[in-house]
């Protein structure tokens, strides 16, 4: 059998030749923007270049058309290591969050991979996951089971200018969300003539973000309450009959967005009675928290390192959310965050589509990619990291959460 170091020299040699291609593939990506479910270009372009690699590809998966998994099986049977793709682009910026280089990423694993499962144990996947942004491809392909028999799972995303793998709490993780649809139905009434008949559905809705407000100073620091009013009324000389709000709730831990939701739920309902309106409240999907994996994390970080990134920071919780949480409850999963820019830049901005684009963010893509394969080759050839990786998994809550 190779030794370990013949085999990550394979993973890097066949990157560094696939070089151009898996820019291309970035770059492709990069300049057609496709929205949440509606990447077909990207999906068939990375699946269908996996495939050329000698992969085994089921494309739709679990029902969704640019969803897919590719698999290469290992030398024997042993544990599964997936590596995540993202390709969806942001409405009316495009590639404001670099997931273009996500999806090119899994390419590139592929083909690192691809030299040396012959040697190795187990299976490597790439799992196509569409719509992060706001679509909960994660989630949708996790209740389908398609994370059930995987055993870590591996991802890279651009962090502006920073560098690191999660390695000490809070480092990673990131806030728990869901939304409301919050739809209140009065009676409609002449404003002038006989205002008195009417059930003033606008009130309502008004009501419910005052009551917001007063909630904000009893929940937690962390927590978000942020909404939209979509529809307030149809005419001023009429009592609204109909309104509907956006309404999205953010906190550390999904446990307590659970509470805040409840509290959230309280008001709506409330604000209902207060005015004597009928309300319908519809829930999103609940995307958790992240719970990184330090004990991944670690290697990943000495893996990037290896590879030429500056790694320069491991910062505290970032304020954001991801379909990636769900994903980190049900199995160990880390991420490779990187920078593709020396300057500080906005996230979900032109900057980063600037950024993914550049020299460096695709010199930084080519070397997080290796990271990252070599990373799952560590997890597929030795049993005690994997091993420590589902344990820290398995207590998660306790060593970090309290
Ligand atoms: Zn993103």
């Amino acid at each position: 059998m190779a030794e370990r170091e013949e085999l990550r020299q394979r993973i890097i040699d066949a990157i560094d030749a696939n070089r151009d291609k898996i820019i291309e593939v970035a770059e492709t990506i990069r300049v057609n923007p496709e929205l949440g479910y509606e990447e077909v270009m990207a999906s068939q372009l990375i699946a269908s270049n996996i495939r050329e690699q000698g992969y085994e590809v089921e494309k739709p998966l679990a029902g969704i058309e640019t969803a897919f998994r590719a698999s290469k099986h290992g030398r024997k049977d042993g544990p599964i290591v997936a590596v995540l793709a993202e390709y969806d682009a942001l409405a009316g910026i495009g590639h404001g969050c670099g997931h273009n280089l996500i999806g090119a990423s899994g390419l590139a694993a592929a083909i690192g991979m691809a030299t040396v499962m012959d040697d190795v144990p187990g299976m490597f996947e790439v799992i196509g996951t569409p719509a992060e942004e706001g679509g909960a491809g994660k989630i949708k392909l996790e209740a389908a089971g398609i994370f059930d028999d995987v055993d870590a799972a591996l991802m890279i995303h651009h962090a502006g200018h920073q560098s690191f793998a999660a390695t000490e709490y809070p480092s990673g993780t990131c806030l728990a969300v869901n939304s409301f649809v919050i739809e209140y139905f009065g009676k409609p009434a002449h404003a002038g003539a006989d205002p008195y008949n009417g059930v003033n559905a606008l009130n309502a809705v008004i009501e419910f973000f005052k009551g917001v407000d007063a909630l904000r100073q009893h929940v937690t620091m962390e927590t978000r309450l942020h909404g939209i009013i979509t529809n307030g009324g149809e005419a001023t000389n009429v009592v609204p009959k109909y309104t509907r709000a956006q309404f999205s709730m953010r906190a550390p831990t999904v446990d307590y967005l659970r509470e805040v939701m409840d509290k959230v739920r309280n008001v709506a309902q409330g604000a209902a009675l207060m005015t004597g309106c009928e309300v319908k409240i519809t829930e999103g999907d609940l995307h958790y928290d992240m719970r990184p994996s330090y004990r991944i994390g670690k290697t990943y970080n000495e893996n990037m390192a290896a590879m030429g990134i500056e790694i320069n920071v491991d910062p505290e919780r970032g304020m954001y959310s991801t379909d990636f949480g769900n994903t980190s409850y049900k199995l160990p999963s880390a991420t490779g965050s990187f920078a593709i820019s020396h300057e500080p830049i906005p996230g979900h901005s032109q900057q980063v589509v600037d950024a993914s684009g550049s020299d460096f963010g695709y010199d930084q893509l080519i070397k997080v990619s290796k990271a990252m394969a070599l990373t799952a080759l560590d997890l597929l050839l030795d049993e005690q990291f994997l091993a420590e990786a589902k344990e820290e998994h398995a207590n998660w809550g306790a060593l970090y959460n309290g």
